[in-house]
Order: structure tokens, then C-alpha cells, then sequence
């Protein structure tokens, strides 16, 4: 799925290539986690439906949120503006469609296929950050995605980059990376300072890429914005560094203008904020992704559940 309520539905065979051409279909936006399962469900049966490939061939099901899951179970633990959680969204779907699902967070299922169909495939130890509206990361680490005790994914984006007196996140919490270094947190920066109501999640996107825009024409002010997202966002990663020392970090986005503004103040702070002996300049990519990567982690964390299985 992706924010702009379109549900993109890719089949894959065994080793991950697509039979035949994505299926995308739009969605009602709901804050009900019980509506949203039954019509994943019906756009999904609607998908199989249309490929080439038989119902009773389709072995399972893997589905990606912009959400907190405890993807064992299958269980929605917080979901920014959904109630009714914690909610057992995998088990809703398979039991409405008759295959197999798993459900987990999204930026998981980017570095899932990171770890086994991109450029980091075969490479045991690393992190991957996505910057898009929110900002999440995940790890890799001796070859496994690491989940903590809690069952859920690294979340980077709540780790907090202003000790005291920090911007509120949607967490609850003040100071958290997201609140700053995010599509968001500078679209809502931007309308705080132009005396603005807060910008809705659908006008977003657009709203960013005027922005970014007008940091490009040289425009002080939004400029310092990015700025800010690009310092934080570095020493963010060298705290991670000083702690992990991945052998790589691959920070993805769908914008090529956030990597032009961000680069240069970014990787002054990761270099500023990075302990000597492990400062390492190849460490750190920049990278475009489209939603594709998404559909392609899905794959992949149903081969690994095949693959696992004895
Ligand atoms: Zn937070």
C-alpha cells in the first residue's frame, strides 16, 4: 500500500520476478483497521483475479503498513490516526481470502528487498532509512532482520534528536528524528512559519515537492529547513554508527530533491558526529525507490517464511 490510498498488488514466482504487470487499485481512506483489512482483501482477490496466475497457486499473501506491527502475529500495534488497536490485520485478511497472509511494517519489507533482490543482495549487515512523509529504518544483521524483544521493527524515526523543548511528534514524545527530518516535518515547519493551518496528509506530497522547489531557487528560510532535516537526519545515523557500525547504510526516497538538499549539511554532520576510528565516507548511499521496492519486499517476506519452512 502506499499514503495516497492505493493498494499496488504484484505477483511473484519462487524467486521473486513478477508474473505479469502490477495491479493497482485505489482504496477508501478509513481509520478502521477492520474496513481497511476487508477491502485489502477484496482489491487483492480482485488482483489475483485479473493475472494469469490460478487462485490455488497463489501460496501466500504479504502485505507492508506505514505501521508499527508485530509481524509474528500479524498484529497493528499503532497506526498514525487508526483506533481500534492493537488489531490482527493478517489474520482479518486471510481469513476474508482463504490464503496465508503476513503482515509487516513497510520500511521491513524495503529492506527485505534490499537483502535479497538489490544492490546490497548477499551483504549481511546493514541499514536501511527511508525518508518519505514519515521516516523509518531497519536492520540487518548477520544475514537476519533484526526485531526486537517487543516483536517490532527498528524505529529510528522515534529516536530523539532534541534532548528537551523538541517538536511534538505523532508518537507523543517531543524531540523524535521524524518530527524534523521527515517529507512531513518540513511541509508542517514551513506552514508554521507562513502562519498556516496544519497542511492535510493528502496535499502532503505536492506540497513538499513546492518546497523543495522554492529551497532549490535558493529561498533562505525554507532552505534552512532542509538544512536542519539534513543535520539532524547525520547525526542521527552516527549515533546509530557509533553504536552498530553497519557495514552500509542505504537511505531511500522517491525524491531526487531531497538528495540534492540534503546531501551536503548531511554527511558534514554524520562526519562531525561519527566517532574517528569509524568514520568510513562509502558507508552511506543515497538512493531513488519507487513502490515497487515495496511489492518486491512483500515477495520477499513470503520466500523467506517458504524458504524457512522445513
Ligand atoms: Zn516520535
Amino acid at each position: 500500500m502506499n499514503d495516497d490510498a492505493h493498494l499496488i498488488t504484484e505477483i511473484v514466482d519462487l524467486r521473486g520476478k513478477p508474473i505479469g504487470p502490477a495491479h493497482v487499485a485505489s482504496y477508501i481512506p478509513t481509520s478502521d483497521p477492520a474496513m481497511l483489512a476487508k477491502q485489502f482483501a477484496q482489491l487483492i482477490a480482485q488482483a489475483i483475479a485479473a493475472s494469469p496466475v490460478a487462485r490455488d497457486r497463489i501460496a501466500q499473501i504479504g502485505i507492508g503498513l506505514p505501521a508499527i506491527v508485530e509481524s509474528r502475529a500479524g498484529i497493528i500495534k499503532f497506526f498514525e490516526t487508526f483506533g481500534g488497536l492493537p488489531f490482527p490485520f493478517a489474520h482479518a485478511v486471510e481469513r476474508d481470502l482463504g490464503i496465508p497472509t503476513r503482515v509487516d511494517n513497510n520500511v521491513n519489507l524495503l529492506a527485505r528487498a534490499e537483502h535479497w533482490f538489490g544492490d546490497d543482495a548477499g551483504v549481511d549487515d546493514f541499514t536501511l532509512v527511508l525518508v518519505d512523509l514519515g521516516l523509518g529504518g531497519a536492520r540487518y544483521q548477520q544475514g537476519q532482520l533484526l526485531i526486537g524483544s517487543h516483536g517490532v521493527e527498528a524505529e529510528m524515526g522515534h529516536t530523539k534528536v532534541v534532548p528537551e523543548g523538541g517538536r511534538r511528534c505523532h508518537c507523543g514524545a517531543e524531540g523524535c528524528l521524524q518530527a524534523y527530518s521527515s517529507m512531513s516535518a518540513i511541509v508542517f515547519q514551513a506552514a508554521e512559519l507562513a502562519g498556516e493551518e496544519t497542511p492535510s496528509l493528502p496535499s502532503l506530497r505536492r506540497r513538499f515537492a513546492e518546497l523543495a522547489e522554492r529551497a532549490m531557487a535558493g529561498e533562505a528560510a525554507i532552505l534552512a529547513l532542509f538544512d536542519q532535516a539534513a543535520r539532524y537526519l547525520g547525526r542521527a545515523m552516527a549515533n546509530h554508527v557509533n553504536m552498530q557500525d553497519p557495514a552500509r547504510i542505504a537511505v531511500l526516497t522517491k525524491s531526487p530533491a531531497l538528495i540534492a538538499l540534503l546531501s551536503d549539511p548531511f554527511f558534514e554532520a554524520l562526519h562531525r558526529d561519527t566517532l574517528p576510528v569509524l568514520r568510513d565516507p562509502d558507508r552511506v548511499t543515497f538512493k531513488i525507490m519507487n513502490d515497487t521496492n515495496y511489492a518486491r519486499g512483500a515477495a520477499a517476506m513470503v520466500l523467506e517464511q517458504i524458504y524457512l519452512s522445513p
